[in-house]
Order: structure tokens, then sequence, then C-alpha cells
């Protein structure tokens, strides 16, 4: 069977400026040894305006942490009032992107076909797109998430190769756990992203399903971390609140 590193990927949201954000990179990088950073892939996603800031940190002291943004525009430049391009962001150095979080569908009405322009922006520009999906409470309600989560991947992995689908980080949060202190339970979890993987083995094939790596995102803590990466399928955590606790988010790193 194929060994998938660990991925915990902070989502710092719309939180630090870049003053604070050189701390908090900081503090983390020296929270954790080398051996845990190496065991688990560390990641953080600030917003645009802190990129500049933690690259000259990562770059300045050779830190072990991986960068990326929140999001991105389908267009590689032009007139696009306010939005930031796949190149900008390979520039900086960042090697992942959050594509189709919950807030942004939610907030700027991002659709499957924009996620599916974005996802392939991503990789276009060789970043690797942290691809959000996650149903709602009424979804969950009617039984529906995991038809729901398998529409939503299916939209967005539309039209890329198996090769290209190897690239991907796939995250499920459903949306009732992001931000509200209710996790999903590991059995939760589990159950879409088996399922997720499931699918990506009927549409891509079992070699490139077994590589890509299926977060959870919800209200993930230190307190509840382990649980959730004892299960199969799950290969890492997309983290919000605590990713922004340069203590918290070391203690889910060293989950193992
Ligand atoms: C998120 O928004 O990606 C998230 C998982 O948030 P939180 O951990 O705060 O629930």
């Amino acid at each position: 069977s194929t060994t998938r590193r660990p991925l915990m990927a902070g989502n710092w949201k719309m939180n630090l400026n870049h003053l604070e954000a050189n701390l908090l990179v900081q503090k983390l990088a020296a929270s954790l040894n080398e051996k845990q950073l190496t065991e688990v892939e560390t990641v953080v996603l600030p917003p645009f305006t802190d990129l500049r800031t933690v690259q000259t940190a990562v770059d300045g002291d050779k830190l072990l942490i991986g960068y990326g943004a929140q999001d991105l525009s389908p267009y590689q430049s032009g007139a696009y009032t306010g939005d930031i391009a796949g190149p900008m962001l390979a520039k900086l150095g960042c090697t992942y992107v959050v594509v189709g979080h919950s807030e942004r569908r939610q907030y700027h009405h991002e659709d499957d076909a924009l996620v599916n322009a974005k996802v392939a922006a991503a990789l276009a520009n060789g970043l690797t797109p942290i691809l959000c999906i996650g149903e709602g409470l009424e979804i969950r309600e009617q039984l529906r998430h995991v038809p729901h989560c398998c529409d939503q991947l299916d939209g967005a992995l539309k039209g890329l190769t198996p090769e290209q689908v190897t690239k991907v980080v796939v995250a499920y949060e459903p949306v009732w756990a992001i931000g509200t202190g209710k996790t999903a339970t590991p059995d939760d979890a589990q159950e879409v992203c088996g399922e997720v993987r499931k699918r990506l083995v009927e549409t891509f094939g079992q070699d490139t399903a077994d590589q890509v790596r299926i977060l959870y995102g919800g209200s993930v803590k230190s307190s509840n971390v382990a649980a959730i990466m004892a299960q199969p399928d799950v290969d890492g955590a997309l983290v919000g609140g605590a990713s922004l606790d340069a203590e918290e988010f070391a203690q889910i790193c060293r989950f193992p």
C-alpha cells in the first residue's frame, strides 16, 4: 500500500498582519524539531499580504515549513481588479493554494465550475491545490452528505488527467463543523474520506487514488487530532482557529 506523508495545513483566514505572521511562523518553527517537521508536512496558509514576509522568514532561516495562499484567480493575468494570479503565488515560493473553501463558496458564490477552473490554474502554475468540499447541516440531516461531497469532487476535478489528480490534496470540511467547535466524529470523517477515495478509484484508478492525500477539516484541535488521524483514509488536517496559536498548532503537528 502507498504511504502518504501526513499534512497539517493551517488556514489563517483573514487574520494576522505581516508582523504578526512573521512572529507566528518563527514560533511555530521553534516549537517543532527537524524530525517532526520531516515526518509531518507542516504548512501555513496566510492572507496574501503576509506571503512575502513568510517567504522571507522561511528562506532566511531555512525553515522546514511550507506555505501557500487561500485562493487564486482562474486567470493568468489581466483586468481582474483585486484578484491574485497563480504565477504571482508561484513566484513567492508558495507550494499550496486553497481552492473552493466553503467561506468562498458562501460569501463569493463560487460554484463547482469556477472551483474546477481554479484547480486547473493552480496545477498549471505548479501549485498544489487544497480542494475543499463539504456539506452544510441541512444536507447532513437529510443524509445526503456522501453524494453531495462526491458531486463537488467530480465537478472540481472535471477534465483533469490521473497524473494531475495525484498532485491534488482534497480537504473534507463539513460546513457545520467549521469554526463551531463541533468536530465530526472520527467515523463521520472516515465515512466521507473513504467514499471520496472510492470515487477517485472509480474515476482515475487505484494508483492515482492511493497517492491523493485527503484531509479532514472542522474544529480540529490538539485534543481530537489523534483519533481523526487514526482513520485509514484521513491523511492530515486543515486547521482554522487552532492554527493561529503556535503552541497549539505545533501540538497538532506532533500528533503521532
Ligand atoms: C477551516 O476553515 O478550514 C477550518 C477547518 O476552520 P476551524 O478549524 O476553525 O473549524
